[in-house]
C-alpha cells in the first residue's frame, strides 16, 4: 500500500517536472545556422574560403567523417544587421579544439576578425557551455561568418550548434539556462543537507553514497554549465572539459555504489556485484586518466570514456533485470529513478559513437536526467527508510510480545516464578512479602472440575492485581500459591486482601478462601530472599494450622 502512495507521488512530481524541464532546456531561441567545413590549405583566407568550390566543402553531419585537424567553417547566409542598439550574438557549442578565430563578413566588404586562444574561450563561455561572440555593430548587414578552428578533435563535428541571436534572445536563453542550473544546484544542496541530517540519525551507508553522488553531480554542473569558466576565467576550455569528464565519471561511479547499497544484499550478490565494482573502478580510472590521456590522444581518451559509459548503461540494465528477477522490493524505485539517466546516457553514448547527430538537448539532458535521478533517489531513500522503520517497529513489538510471554504465567497473566525472582531480588529498602495459598484447592477442583479450578485461579489473580499497588510485584509461584511484594513503606493490609477475596464472585458462587503468611525485611540479594521466603512460608503454615482463611505475620527474624 505505501508503495502505491509513493508511486502516486512520483507520478505527480514527474508530471509537474517534465514539461518544465523540457521547456527550460529548449535550445536558445534561434534556428541553427547551416555550416560547411573545409580543411585548411596554404593561401586560404576567409574571403577565398567563402568562394571555394562546393566539392571542397563538407556540410552538416558529414563533417565529423573528416577526422581531426585545422579547419575552416563557413556559415550559410546570415543577412542580419548588428546595431549598437540591438547587437547580434553568435553562439556555437563548445567542443574539443585548440584556438578559434571568427571573421564576420559584412555585405559592404568589411571584415572583422576576433581570435580566441583556448584559454580566451573561457571568457566567452555562456551558460550551457556555448562559446559566444558579440558581432560588432555596423551599418551593413552580416553576410557570412567564417571560423578558423585549429586542432579540432572533430569527434562530434568541427563546428556545431551555430546560431545568431538578438541581445534579447540571448538574455532569455541565458536566463532559462540559469534557472535550470540554479534549480538543480539548489535541489542538490538541499538534498545533500537533508540526507546528511538523516544519516546523522539513521547511519545507513547508502545515505552517504547518495550524498557523494549528488555532490559530484554538483561539481559536474559547475563545469558543464560553463560556470567554472566564470569562476576561473584563466582556465583553458579543454581543461574545463577535462573537469567535466572527471566529475561525470566519478558521479556515475558513486551512483552505481549507491544503487548497490540501496538494494537488498541478495540483488547485487555474486557476479553482478563484481561487475559493479569493476565498472565503478573503470569509471574512476577513465575519469582520472582522461586528463593525461587526452594530452596524448583525445580520440583514444574519448573512445575509452564513451565505452565505459556504455558499460554503465549495460550494467544499469542488468541491475534492473536482477532487481526484477530477485524480486527486490525497490525495483520500481530503481526503474523510475534511473529511467531518465539511462535514456539520456544511451542517447549521448550513441551520439558519441556517431550513431546519432549532435543535439543541444541531448548535450544538456544530463543535468535534467540527473536532477530527476537525484530527486527520485531521495524519495526512494525515504521509502526505504519508511520500510526499514516499519520492519524495526514490527520486530520491536514482536520482541516485546515474546518477552511478555516468557515473563508471565499463561493461565493468570501474573509474573511467573522466574521473572518474579529476577525483579524482586535487589529491591532496595524494607520489603513486605505475602505468600497467599488458596485453602483446600483440591476440593475446589473436585467440586468444579479442573477447568472450574482454572477459572477460580484467574478470578483470584485478577483480585490480586487490583489490590497490588503501582510498585508491587504480584506473581504465581506455585499451583495455587501466590506472592505479593511491595515496599514496606506502602505496605498492603493482608486482611484487606482476604476481605477482597471473600467479596470476589467465584464460579457457581463457590466460597473460596485463602491463608496468608506475611513478613517484612530486606530483599537485596539471594540470601535475603531465602530468609524472607522461609519466614513467610512458616507464617503461612501457622495460618493453615490455625484453621485457614486467616493471616499470620512473622514478626522477628526467623531463627
Ligand atoms: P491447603 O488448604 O492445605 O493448601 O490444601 P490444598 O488442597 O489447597 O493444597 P495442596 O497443595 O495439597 O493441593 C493443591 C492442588 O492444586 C493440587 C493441584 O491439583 C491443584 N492445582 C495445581 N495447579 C493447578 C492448576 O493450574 N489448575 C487447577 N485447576 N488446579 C491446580
Ligand atoms: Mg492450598
Ligand atoms: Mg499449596
Amino acid at each position: 500500500m505505501p508503495m502505491i502512495r509513493f508511486l502516486g507521488l512520483f507520478a505527480c512530481l514527474s508530471a509537474w517536472l517534465a514539461p518544465a524541464a523540457v521547456h527550460a532546456v529548449g535550445p536558445p531561441n534561434a534556428d541553427l545556422l547551416p555550416v560547411c567545413v573545409a580543411a585548411v590549405q596554404a593561401g586560404d583566407t576567409p574571403d577565398t574560403i567563402v568562394q571555394a568550390p562546393a566539392d571542397r566543402m563538407t556540410c552538416g553531419e558529414q563533417q565529423r567523417k573528416l577526422g581531426p585537424g585545422d579547419y575552416w567553417a563557413v556559415s550559410g547566409p546570415v543577412d542580419r544587421t548588428s546595431t549598437a542598439a540591438d547587437p547580434l550574438t553568435i553562439c556555437i557549442a563548445s567542443l574539443w579544439q585548440g584556438d578559434i578565430a571568427l571573421t564576420v563578413l559584412y555585405a559592404d566588404g568589411r571584415r572583422v576578425t576576433q581570435s580566441l586562444t583556448n584559454r580566451d574561450i573561457s571568457r566567452h563561455i555562456e551558460l550551457g557551455a556555448l562559446i559566444g561572440w558579440t558581432i560588432p555593430a555596423h551599418d551593413a548587414p552580416v553576410r557570412r561568418l567564417v571560423w578558423r578552428v585549429d586542432d579540432s578533435a572533430n569527434m562530434r563535428g568541427v563546428l556545431v550548434g551555430a546560431h545568431v541571436m538578438t541581445r534579447e534572445e540571448a538574455r532569455r536563453g541565458s536566463l532559462q539556462m540559469a534557472a535550470v542550473y540554479a534549480g538543480f544546484a539548489g535541489l542538490a544542496i538541499a538534498l545533500i543537507v537533508y540526507n546528511l541530517a538523516m544519516w546523522g540519525a539513521l547511519r545507513h551507508r547508502f545515505q552517504l553514497l547518495y550524498c557523494m553522488m549528488v555532490a559530484l553531480l554538483l561539481g559536474y554542473t559547475l563545469s558543464s554549465s560553463g560556470l567554472l569558466a566564470w569562476a576561473v576565467p584563466d582556465i583553458a576550455n579543454n581543461d574545463r572539459i577535462r573537469f567535466n569528464h572527471f566529475f561525470l565519471a566519478a558521479s556515475a561511479s558513486a551512483a552505481l555504489f549507491f544503487a548497490r547499497s540501496y538494494f537488498e544484499p541478495r540483488v547485487m550478490d555474486g557476479w553482478l556485484g563484481r561487475i559493479q565494482l569493476f565498472v565503478s573502478g573503470l569509471l574512476i580510472l577513465v575519469g582520472v586518466g582522461f586528463t593525461p590521456l587526452s594530452h596524448w590522444s583525445i580520440h583514444l581518451a574519448d573512445r575509452l570514456y564513451t565505452l565505459s559509459f556504455g558499460a554503465v548503461m549495460l550494467l544499469a540494465g542488468m541491475m534492473l533485470w536482477a532487481s526484477w528477477a530477485r524480486r527486490s522490493r525497490y525495483r520500481w524505485m530503481f526503474a523510475l529513478a534511473w529511467a531518465m539517466p539511462i535514456l539520456s546516457g544511451t542517447t549521448r553514448t550513441m551520439i558519441n559513437l556517431g550513431l546519432l547527430p549532435w543535439n543541444f538537448w541531448a548535450d544538456n539532458s544530463t543535468i535534467i536526467a540527473m536532477a530527476a535521478e537525484s530527486l527520485l533517489s531521495s524519495l526512494a531513500i525515504a521509502y526505504r527508510i519508511h520500510l526499514l522503520s516499519r520492519e524495526r517497529d514490527a520486530a520491536r513489538a514482536g520482541a516485546i510480545a515474546a518477552q511478555l510471554l516468557a515473563d508471565t504465567d499463561p493461565l493468570t497473566g501474573l509474573l511467573n516464578r522466574r521473572s518474579f525472582l529476577s525483579r524482586a531480588i535487589g529491591r532496595p529498602g524494607e520489603q513486605q512479602m505475602m505468600i497467599i495459598d488458596i485453602d483446600h484447592f483440591k476440593r475446589v477442583n473436585d467440586t468444579l472440575g479442573h477447568d472450574g479450578g482454572d477459572e477460580v485461579l484467574r478470578v483470584f489473580a485478577r483480585m490480586l492485581r487490583e489490590v497490588a499497588g503501582q510498585g508491587s510485584l504480584a506473581a504465581r509461584i506455585g499451583g495455587e500459591e501466590f506472592v505479593l511484594v511491595q515496599d514496606a513503606a506502602s505496605a498492603i493490609s493482608p486482611d484487606a486482601v482476604l476481605d477482597r477475596l471473600r467479596a470476589a464472585r467465584m464460579p457457581f458462587d463457590l466460597t473460596v478462601t485463602a491463608s496468608i503468611g506475611c513478613c517484612t525485611g530486606p530483599l537485596s540479594d539471594e540470601k535475603d530472599w531465602k530468609s524472607l521466603y522461609r519466614r513467610a512460608d512458616r507464617a503461612l503454615f501457622d495460618a493453615k494450622a490455625a484453621g485457614r482463611d486467616r493471616v499470620r505475620s512473622a514478626l522477628g527474624a526467623a531463627a
